[in-house]
This record gives structure tokens, sequence and C-alpha cells, in this order.
């Protein structure tokens, strides 16, 4: 047996004489004296003590094989997966004007035709026919503008699932501007699981970043649809901060409190840095992508200092967990309004990263959006490639203008990761 290669360990500063194992394969925390360290690193271990740590994945058979393993993960997930997951742009129309919007140099008055729609659910059902379950997240500009398309779409994909006996869902990614009552209940037997919508902080801060096109602040309109409807699905609170402002956000958590909207009534709460556009033109949000980080000092400092103040409040947010680019995943598409097939949101609008169309089906991507690029010797010794899988290729190619490196997240591993642990950790002592 012998320690994995994918674990950090943590020396407690209050705790003299213990120690903190993370696997960041598994996700799983272990509190260990040094005496019990010694002899796990001694290979001294009782058969039942070995028998634990093998299973919480702190023990391994052998380091090569688990290195190999990592290298071929994506391969059986991919084999094993039985479920597919679409994220469909119904439109790059908006009822919001967000300065920032990281579609802003593609956005307009497009939006999915009917023979769009109707092709869509035909490789849709296709899907289910393989034996899939089927989870799409509508998309947009504002996806709540084509509620007559969510409405045809859904109507047609869960119908097919109960013919073929296999699960259909779907969630909205939405400004929260239209989610009113009425529009959620409306969905809801047709398979809608929940939705995401954005406040950008106290109301200054949010009325300021993503007004309507009417230049009125769309604060109050969300808010008021979260009152209607937080009884009927889970909604996660988005909101983007920049250097400037981030340090204003928890206003919005005791606003929240003070206003009775609770912890409870709220699925989770997830603040992320403005990060450029998607043609890295000019500073801008990104709102739906939040797996990508950063290793600026700023944003780190800023990330831990939010996530802590979620938690502190009682409200849920963005857990560690092992997680790689959409690159990776066979089964999960980006539709385009118009039946252009991409490997993440952020690709739109970019010819050059369309893998592929609704018509003429998917093409081999595996070189331009760099599939590989996390399989060198740094990348599988290095304990957070669970956590990491070469990072954001979105914001690789805005660096450098090609995905042909890692982003690397060492930095902000390094920096933030012991902090993380730790803020859960006392979250779910508070609980
Ligand atoms: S490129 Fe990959 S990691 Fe980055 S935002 Fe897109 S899906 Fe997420
Ligand atoms: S990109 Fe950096 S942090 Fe990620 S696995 Fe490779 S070496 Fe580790």
């Amino acid at each position: 047996m012998e320690l994995t290669r994918y674990m950090k360990a943590f020396p407690s500063d209050n705790r003299p004489g213990r120690t903190l194992l993370y696997n960041t394969r598994r996700c799983a925390l272990l509190d260990v004296s040094d005496e019990l360290l010694e002899r796990i690193r001694a290979e001294k271990l009782a058969d039942r003590e070995q028998e634990t740590l093998m299973k919480l994945g702190f023990l391994v058979q052998s380091r090569v094989l688990e290195r190999e393993e990592m290298r071929t993960c994506f391969e059986r997930v991919n084999r094993d997966s039985r479920k597919f997951n679409a994220i469909v742009t119904l439109t790059l129309d908006c009822n919001l004007a967000c300065p920032y919007c990281y579609e802003g140099n593609f956005r307009g008055h497009f939006s999915m035709s009917e023979a769009t729609a109707n092709l869509l659910a035909v490789r849709l059902i296709e899907r289910m026919d393989e034996g899939l379950s089927l989870c799409v997240t509508f998309y947009g500009g504002e996806a709540l503008l084509k509620q007559q398309l969510i409405q045809q779409i859904a109507g047609e994909l869960s119908g097919a699932a109960r013919e073929r006996n296999v699960n259909f869902e779907f969630n909205v990614v939405t400004n929260g501007t239209l989610l009113t009552r009425k529009v959620v209940e409306s969905l809801l037997p047709l398979g809608l699981k929940g939705a995401k919508l954005t406040l950008d902080g106290p109301r200054d801060i949010h009325d300021l970043q993503r007004p309507f096109v009417s230049g009125r602040g769309s604060f109050d309109a969300i808010v008021s649809n979260i009152r209607e409807t937080w009884d009927l699905l889970p909604l996660q609170i988005g909101g983007n901060y920049t250097r400037h402002n981030y340090h204003r956000y928890p206003e919005l958590l005791d606003w929240f409190l003070k206003e009775g909207i609770t912890p409870e009534q709220l699925d989770m709460v997830v603040f992320s840095p403005v990060t450029p556009r998607s043609d890295g033109s000019v500073v801008s949000g990104d709102l739906s992508s939040v797996c990508s980080c950063s290793d600026e000092p700023w944003m780190i400092q800023a990330s831990m200092f939010l996530r802590a103040e979620i938690l502190n409040r009682g409200f849920k947010t963005m857990k560690m967990k092992p997680s790689g680019c959409m690159v990776e995943f066979k089964n999960d598409w980006v539709v385009g309004y118009d039946g252009g097939l991409y490997k993440c949101p952020a690709f739109m609008g970019d010819e050059s990263l369309r893998v592929g169309s609704l018509a003429g089906g998917i093409e081999d991507y595996s070189h331009s959006h760099g599939m590989d690029i996390w399989k060198c010797d740094e990348c599988l010794d290095c304990s957070y490639l669970p956590l990491c899988f070469g990072g954001c290729r979105f914001l690789q190619r805005l660096r450098t203008g090609s995905i042909d490196n890692v982003d690397c997240q060492r930095t902000f591993f390094d920096a933030a990761l012991e902090e993380i642990i730790t803020q859960d950790l006392a979250a779910r002592e508070k609980q």
C-alpha cells in the first residue's frame, strides 16, 4: 500500500500534533495525529486502519497504477456516463444592458428558429434512444424572452422521455427579471428543476451593473421574483464582483436576512469575479461559467473573503469537488441559437471554436481544444490534478490566443485550498 499522490497535508496551527489530510480525488478529509501520520508514512498500520484509509482513498495499491487511472479517467467517465447534458442558447437578445456582458461582442436580436428547435429535439431524442437521461439548461441572452420556445422544446422532450422511460429535466439560466411565479408554475410540469439568477451585490451596485435596456435598475424586479418563487424550485444566486466593489457584497446577504429571505429558501449563493469578454476585448462578467478561477492575489483574497461571509451567514455555496472542463465530457454540448455546437458557452461567437452543428454532427475537437494538455508529468504528479485537469481552456485562450498549454491553478490552490477546507469544516460544525 502507498500514500496517494493526490493529497495535501495541512498541519494544524492551533491544534499542535494534529494534521488535516485532504484527498483531492475523493474530496475526503481526515484529521490525524502526528503519531498516526508517521505510521501511515512508515506503512505500519493495523489492518482496520489500513482498510479505512483505503476506503477514503488515502492509501492506494500502487501510485503508478493510480497515476495511469487518472490519465485515463475521462475515457472511463465517458464510457460509463448515462446522462446527456445540453446547454441550449435560445436567443442572444436580452432585456438588460449590462455594460460588462461577456457576450457583448456577439449579442444581438438573434433567436433560435422553429426549424432549429425541431432539429434540436430530434437530436436530443436520439440521445434518449441510446438510453441516456437528459438534462437541458436553457441559456441566453435572456432565455425567458423565449418562453414559448422553452414550452415547445421541453414539452416535446418530456413526452419523449415518458415514452422511453428515461429521465428528463431542465434548468434556466436567467437574469431573474422574468422569473415570475406564473412562469415557474407553467414550466414545472414540463420538467423545470432549478434556476440560476444574478444579483450583483447591494441595490446600488446591482442597478449600475445590471440595468434594464431603458436604464432603469433591475434589482427590485429580481428580488420580487425571488420572493414569489423560492418555494417552488431551487434558486441559485450568482453575482459578479470587481476588485473595487467585492467588499460590499455581504451587504446583499444581510439585506436578504433582514427581508426574510433565509438560507433555507436559496439553493446556494456563488459570487464570481468579473472576467474578460469572450474575445478578450473589454473587462466584463462571466455570468455562468463559474468553473474558472484565477491566481491574481486580489481575486484569491476576494473569493476567500466572500466565501467566508456567505457561509458565516448560513447560506450554502459551491463546494470543492473534482471537476474538469466541459471539453473532456463527450456527453456535454453547448448548442448555439443557430444550431452550431460548442464545448463551452464562452466559446460561442468564435467560429474557430465551433465543433459542429445539429445538422452535420460533431467533429473531432481533441486537438483544437487541447484535450490532452494536462497529460504531462507535471500535471499527472500534481496533488491538485483532480480539482484542476489543466484548468480553464477559455482563460488560457484569452491569455495566449490558443489552447496549447494548461491554465495552471497551482497558485490559487496553494493559497486557498486549506482555507476553503477549514471554512467548510467550520460551517459543518455550526450546522
Ligand atoms: S473553458 Fe472549460 S473550464 Fe473554462 S469556462 Fe469553459 S467549460 Fe469552464
Ligand atoms: S495545471 Fe497546474 S495545478 Fe493543474 S494539474 Fe497541472 S500542474 Fe497542477
